[in-house]
């Protein structure tokens, strides 16, 4: 599966418990066609007491959201966008379909 979202982009979540958030992508899994976002859909992890942690605790940390859930945010207006891909200049770049800028 292709995704159009990448590492760095801003996105904002269109469903969920952080719908219309946004937050920056810090990883993209594209063989399960998620995407963590910094910040949001956190979960709580119980770790166990082990050498290193005596007490265990509680370790909250974002889980992956279905890249279908997000939509890139463009740079140039700022609003959730679709993107189209331009190869202008030979390298395919991704466009916002609203304003056209370039968002790569
Ligand atoms: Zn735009």
């Amino acid at each position: 599966m292709k995704l159009r979202v990448k590492k760095g982009d801003t996105v904002k979540i269109l469903a969920g418990k952080d719908k219309g958030k946004q937050g920056k992508v810090l990883r993209v899994l594209p063989k399960e066609g998620r995407v963590i976002v910094e910040g949001l859909n956190i979960i709580k992890r119980h770790t166990r007491p082990s050498q290193a942690n005596p007490q265990g605790r509680i370790v909250e940390k974002p889980a992956p959201l279905a890249a279908s859930n997000v939509m890139v945010v463009c740079p140039g207006c700022n609003l959730p966008t679709r993107t189209n891909i331009s190869r202008d200049s030979g390298e395919a770049v991704r466009v916002c379909k609203r304003c056209q800028r370039s968002i790569d």
